[in-house]
């Protein structure tokens, strides 16, 4: 599998946030959103290559239960099946990042942690920002990973103008559990991650849908490896 990097930190985002965990983060993402925060993953040659047993060792490293395995977009991998089986057999809670590309059925995963992407993440290039609303969000797909796995739903908040668009989505998947649904700033930095928190917490308060941190951001202020 091609990986970009593993490494040891806390987990910043979603219900699990502030718990200890290796991210395993592999290469590779279609999408180009104009935000991302882990571009550096984007090439699906980034990195380097681990066969399955690599990987299990090096996550073995750490004396941790958690695992993330991020991207990139880790469902585009075909060996993912694979990985989290080896892993859940040495009994580690598997957490799956994912936008939701792609309903693989048979995954050993513990919490499929789904970011939908809005349109305030389409790239200012217009060629790209077509490729981007047309493949941004696969509606049938969101619903079988929701039915199949325990899951949380976490959307990026750029402005106040997002929240239509974050029901309208809610809507068409249809019987969310709106208690896993949860609100993040939209943030690469710090400074911006302070600027726009109040306004997320406001809009979760209205809402009931709970607030996620970014301890990466707000600790680390994003730095790679965190
Ligand atoms: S889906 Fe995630 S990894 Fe892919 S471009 Fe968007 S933010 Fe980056």
């Amino acid at each position: 599998m091609r990986i970009s990097e593993i490494f040891y930190s806390l987990q910043g985002e979603g219900f699990l946030a502030g718990v200890p965990s290796v991210f395993v983060r592999l290469a590779g993402c279609p999408l180009r959103c104009r935000w991302c925060d882990t571009k550096y993953a984007w090439d699906e040659m980034a990195g380097a290559d681990y066969s399955i047993a690599e990987i299990v060792r090096t996550v073995q490293q750490w004396l941790c239960k958690f695992v993330v395995i991020t991207g990139g977009e880790p469902m585009i991998n075909p060996d993912l099946p694979e990985l989290t089986q080896q892993l859940k057999a040495l009994h580690k809670h598997i957490t799956i990042e994912t936008f939701g590309i792609a309903f693989i059925p048979d995954l050993a995963c513990d919490l499929m942690s789904i970011s939908p992407k809005l349109s305030n993440a389409a790239p200012t290039d217009p060629q790209l920002a077509a490729i981007h609303e047309d493949s941004r969000l696969d509606i049938a797909v969101l619903r079988e990973l929701l039915d199949i796995y325990n899951y949380q739903l976490k959307f990026v908040v750029d402005s106040q103008a997002d929240l239509p668009e974050i029901q309208q989505t809610i809507e068409k998947i249809g019987n969310v559990d709106l208690e896993k649904v949860m609100l993040m700033p939209q943030a690469n930095t710090r400074d911006e991650l302070l600027a726009k928190s109040s306004m997320v917490t406001d809009m979760c308060k209205r809402t009931g849908f709970a607030f996620s941190p970014r301890l990466q951001v707000l600790l680390w202020n994003n730095e790679r490896g965190t």
